[in-house]
């Protein structure tokens, strides 16, 4: 699976890097960005869970 931020939308809540941090880290604006291409097959239920949990729903998969 591959999924990208809306950082229009990403409100710096850090709930994305805490719960998947092989995925999700800092931009240099203090917002959430993808650091894979793809995500990993181990990584996938995190990044589902981060999809879920996302209060702005920010992230979103292509
Ligand atoms: S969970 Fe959503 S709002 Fe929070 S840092 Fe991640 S992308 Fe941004």
């Amino acid at each position: 699976m591959k999924v990208i931020v809306d950082e229009d939308l990403c409100i710096s809540c850090g709930l994305c890097m805490s719960l998947c941090p092989e995925v999700f880290d800092w931009n240099a604006d203090d917002k959430s960005q993808v650091i894979v291409d793809t995500v990993p097959k181990e990584e996938e239920d995190c990044t589902r869970e981060a999809i879920d949990s996302c209060p702005t729903e920010a992230i979103i998969e292509k």
